[in-house]
């Protein structure tokens, strides 16, 4: 069995900024990661660009550049995790997810599972950095499991060509209704509120969609929920009272991208005090300890699952110093902006 002081749960970009700051402090940790680092961003689309800029989702001062001087794209800020790992030479247990946490008077027992081979491992703290993205917000309709009905969406690709019905309104659908369009597909887009929201979308995406509705080119059904798919179409019901009878749409397939909850398996495994319909975990924002003795939080978990974002990449680095503060009994960092760190260039 491995023993150590502190175990990072995850390693999306919080969990390895941690990584790098508690081996700068000389803290031993046991890093875990249930799939490969930075699973979350290899989720993305294929060459999505982030919202956020190079400098604000920068980890542990190195700066991210990028090419063209724009935002990175998904490919780009994967490749700047391999680097950041192997610059700070951070061991990680990649593939190891961790299953069961069992508390005693020492500290934690953790269970992984690696590959089928279950191993355990002992530490006195725990950070939960595991992110808010676990599973896809199901809609529960008759039909959301077939073959041709998708929660992510990879690339426009396989959509050429097709009749391709994406549910949603947010960045992820817009984004995911414009490339399809341009890759080829009859792309229609079916959305629960009655107009797009401007603070949830991309800004460069935002008038071209609109252009691409107002043309017909896309067709838009504001004000619908899907109630139930089959092989060859999707039923939409109005969402609001007086809004019509329920339409049918042709659709070969169909994206529904209707965001992520988290996972807290390993927060209620652990006691830790979840709040509210986000069940956002209890925590102490000078330190990011919950309401469990020597268990913390970092990265976006903090916030629970985001019904609207409150945490990105840019304003949970932050964490960082106050949990190498708390482990290190130090006292907690004077406040920094929460929107960028200090090692980086505030954006003008
Ligand atoms: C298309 C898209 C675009 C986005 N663009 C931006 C953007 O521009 N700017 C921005 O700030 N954010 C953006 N986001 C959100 C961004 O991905 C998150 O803000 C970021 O990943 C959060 O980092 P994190 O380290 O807190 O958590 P994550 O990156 O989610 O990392 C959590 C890690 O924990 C691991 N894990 C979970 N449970 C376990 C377990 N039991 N055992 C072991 N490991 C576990 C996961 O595999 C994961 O790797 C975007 C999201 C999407 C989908």
């Amino acid at each position: 069995m491995s023993e150590a002081t502190v175990a990072i749960i995850g390693a999306g970009p919080i969990g390895l900024e941690l990584a790098a700051a508690l081996k700068q402090a000389g803290v031993d940790y046991l890093h875990f990661e249930g799939g490969q680092i930075g699973q979350t961003v290899s989720r993305y689309p294929k060459m999505t660009r982030f919202f956020s800029s190079a400098s604000r989702i920068a980890l542990c001062g190195v700066p991210l550049v990028t090419a063209d001087q724009s935002k990175a794209s998904r490919e780009e800020y994967l490749a700047y995790l391999r680097g950041i790992v192997t610059q700070f030479d951070l061991e990680i247990l990649t593939y190891h997810r961790v299953t069961e946490i069992e508390k005693s008077d020492e500290g934690f027992t953790l269970q992984t599972d690696h590959q089928g081979e279950v191993q355990r491992h002992r530490v006195r703290n725990i950070v939960l950095a595991t992110g808010d993205m676990s599973f896809p917000r199901l809609l529960h309709i008759p039909g959301e499991d077939m073959g041709h009905v998708s929660h992510d969406f990879d690339e426009p690709h396989r959509y050429f060509r097709k009749r391709l019905l994406i549910v949603g309104g947010k960045n992820s659908a817009i984004e995911a209704a414009v490339r399809c369009h341009h890759a080829g597909a009859e792309v229609s887009l079916s959305y629960r509120q009655a107009a797009l929201d401007p603070q949830r979308i991309k800004y460069w995406l935002l008038p071209e969609v609109e252009a691409l509705i107002k043309a017909k080119k896309i067709k838009y059904y504001p004000s619908t929920l899907p109630a139930q798919i089959t092989a060859t179409e999707v039923t939409l019901r109005p969402t609001g009272e007086g809004q019509g009878p329920a339409v049918k749409v042709d659709a070969d397939f169909v994206l529904l991208l209707t965001g992520y909850v988290m996972d807290t398996t390993l927060f209620k495994m652990l006691g830790v005090a979840l709040e509210g319909e986000n069940t956002s975990p209890v925590f102490d924002p000078r330190t990011m300890r919950t309401n469990v003795p020597g268990v913390y939080v970092a990265g976006t978990s903090a916030a629970g699952t985001q019904v609207s974002f409150k945490l990105f990449i840019e304003n949970c680095h932050i964490h960082v110093p106050r949990i190498v503060a708390a482990l290190t009994g130090q006292a907690p960092p004077d406040e920094m902006p929460d929107q960028a760190p200090p090692h980086q260039i505030p954006e003008s």
